[in-house]
């Protein structure tokens, strides 16, 4: 009888190269190489973005198959065996787990993947989660890989909303030398493809965004909505060294999956990725560095929100702000100062605007000079010649304001692995 059997793994890669997609594109390919067909294309899973020691984007690999019994321990051998050749195990960041989990996914691990999007994640826990689910953990040093290896096998890709990323990876003789891939072909590729890719490129700098730096061993890595779309894009791409292997991820980048969490400012905590909705309550400052930063608050409580100067068209949103504005704000909480949170900003829908009015004295009848305000009900007085006005009354001026009810997001460059392409209104 054919079951379904998951594999989850996380937490391969460290600072010094190495890289969880890697393993999973190696284990993928040798499972096809005897024969194994999975059900899915892999999955790269990305989870919560402002937990500050994932510093590499924090993703998780998981694949899914549909086999016989009497095939699960040859599988699980090949998980484990790849897993370490290809895990930087001498690296004390890396600390990678391989889980496996037999037949359909139980809704606490469903449960659990979802709150790994949004939260800050105990080991213990993960732990608890993984005996009720009855999952196999197989750790090959510390724990911490524990948590990403079960949240991606609990990520429901195959239902909620996805996209795809074409990867290929260099030799190792090439490792960490300069990526050899023709720039001029990716900005071909990037105008032909339209919109069935995106994050190519920095549109306003023409930066390269499908080339990593460092040691890793990815070369270039094509964000899009569909399998063929992400082959056709690779296939316009002209690279000038090696490829060792090239494989499809199926992936939650790109979907704004970490920002679906509404919470109230009294809710919050350190680390988490929150969307809060609330009334603005200062005029926005603009502090050193061209950061912009304002208060909102909710019936809960007030927080800070701080959009940063590299995400240019948000900081630009943000700076235009009015006390009394409501907006529903997006991001990550990375710190209190003073007990009170402060949200990095990825997104503001903007809900609704208050009148931008500024009031002024008019000008003398008289003499043309400005005329005071003798106080309310009072009407005005002309401070160089005296004329007192009995029924004048302050102009309101009313200044168009430059926001719309509109969605704001920072520019492609500073955008997250998850962050949803499009959006940015200027
Ligand atoms: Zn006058």
């Amino acid at each position: 009888m054919p079951t379904e059997f998951h594999i989850g793994i996380d937490d391969t890669d460290s600072e010094s190269g190495g890289c969880t997609t890697y393993t999973g594109a190696v284990l993928y390919q040798e499972l096809y190489d005897i024969g194994i067909r999975p059900s899915d294309y892999p999955w790269l899973v990305r989870l919560n973005p402002n937990i500050p020691w994932k510093t590499r984007g924090n993703g998780a690999i998981s694949i899914h198959l549909i086999i016989d019994e009497d095939q699960i321990e040859t599988v699980q051998h090949l998980a484990v065996r790849i897993t370490k050749e290809t895990a930087h195990l001498s690296d004390k960041r890396a600390d990678p787990a391989v889980v496996f989990l037999r037949g359909p996914v139980p809704m606490i691990l469903q449960e659990y993947s979802l709150s790994a999007l949004h939260n800050v994640l105990s080991i213990d826990q993960a732990r608890s989660v993984a005996r009720k689910a009855s999952v196999e953990t197989h750790l090959l040093k510390g724990s911490r890989g524990l948590i990403g290896s079960l949240a991606s096998i609990g990520a429901g890709l195959d239902s909620v909303a996805h996209t795809f990323e074409i990867i290929a990876y260099r030799t190792r003789e090439n490792l960490g030398t300069s990526r050899r891939v023709n720039s001029e072909s990716i900005k071909v590729m990037d105008s032909k493809q339209g919109s069935g890719t995106f994050h190519n490129l920095d549109p306003e700098s023409g930066r390269i965004l499908v080339c990593p730096h460092g040691p890793d061993p990815v070369l270039l890595g094509i964000r899009g909505l569909t399998p063929q779309g992400v082959q056709d894009a690779f296939n316009r791409v002209q690279i000038n060294e090696t490829v060792e292997r090239i494989m499809i991820f199926k992936t939650n980048q790109g979907t704004d999956a970490h920002l679906t969490q509404h919470r109230k400012v009294i809710e919050l905590a350190r680390y988490q990725s929150a969307v809060v909705t609330g009334r603005v309550d200062t005029v926005p400052k603009i502090v050193r560095g061209g950061h912009v930063i304002f208060q909102l608050s909710d019936e809960t409580g007030s927080l800070s929100c701080a959009a940063y100067a590299p995400t240019r068209s948000l900081k630009a949103a943000a700076r235009d702000l009015l006390p009394g504005d409501r907006a529903r704000v997006y991001g990550g909480i990375r710190r209190y100062r003073n007990g009170k949170p402060t949200l990095n900003l990825e997104k503001i829908d903007l809900l609704s605007l208050v009148e931008n009015v500024n009031k002024e004295n008019p000008i003398c009848n008289l003499c043309g000079s400005r005329c005071e305000s003798m106080g309310r009900g009072q009407g005005l007085r002309c401070k160089k010649c005296g004329l007192h006005n009995e029924t004048g009354t302050t102009i309101r001026i009313v200044t168009p304001r430059s926001l719309q009810l509109a969605t704001y997001t920072a520019v492609v460059s500073a955008r997250r692995h998850l962050s949803r392409p499009g959006n940015t209104v200027r």
